[in-house]
């Protein structure tokens, strides 16, 4: 049975991580799961980035719909595990976490293989190009790339600039890069344009 056609991924973030985080929403009032089975955490990682379309399609070749099914479920149990702990942090001035959660990201990183390649350019004058990526063999290897992202946000960003949309009822999670860090919005055309027109009703019905 096919699924119904899942709108793109919410890539808003500007952090893999909290993109990641992200995943599952309700943008226009209905919940969507992004990484609801195996094929869907392909679809959405590559949307993300964080897989090549060469690496969705060999593991999703190589490996079974069960163990990509499995996968996908841990991955939504890392991401509300993750949730709790970025909600937990919010007024903190730094990342603060307990030793057993700095392991459970470390145990996934030291599973990965990371690896470069140089490759032949596209045709006989294109430069050589170097790619690299993480080795993807078995299912399970799909949540280093997510680990290693969220590690690098834990590490690199400033955990005060990591903010949940302003929006009432929105669960979307950015990490402000703006010049000014005044960022409030997920997206504009999703909450922002919404709570200037509630606003403006208000300004009406009070004039
Ligand atoms: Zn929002």
């Amino acid at each position: 049975m096919s699924e119904p056609q899942k709108p793109p991924p919410i890539l808003i973030a500007d952090h893999p991580a909290l993109d990641f985080l992200n995943s599952v929403g309700a943008p226009h009032g209905t919940e969507i799961e992004w990484i609801n089975n195996g094929a869907a955490l392909l679809s959405w990682m590559t949307a993300a980035g964080l897989l090549s379309e060469a690496g969705a399609s060999g593991i999703a070749e190589s490996a079974s719909t069960k163990d990509l099914d499995e996968t996908a479920a841990r991955a939504r149990d890392l991401r509300e595990w993750f949730r709790d702990l970025i909600i937990r942090q919010d007024g903190l001035s730094g990342w603060k976490l307990a030793p057993d959660e700095i392991e459970l990201i470390s145990r996934i990183l030291s599973k990965g293989t990371y690896r470069f390649q140089l490759q032949p350019g596209d045709s006989d004058e294109a430069q050589l190009r170097l790619s690299s990526g993480y080795e993807i063999n078995e299912a399970e290897d799909l949540l280093v790339p997510i680990a290693h992202q969220i590690a690098d946000l834990l590490s690199e960003t400033d955990c005060q600039l990591t903010r949940n949309c302003d929006g009432p009822t929105c669960t979307f999670w950015f990490t402000d890069i703006t010049k000014n860090k005044k960022r409030r919005w997920c997206d504009m055309k999703i909450c922002g344009n919404r709570a200037k027109t509630a606003a403006f009703r208000e300004r009406k019905k009070q004039s």
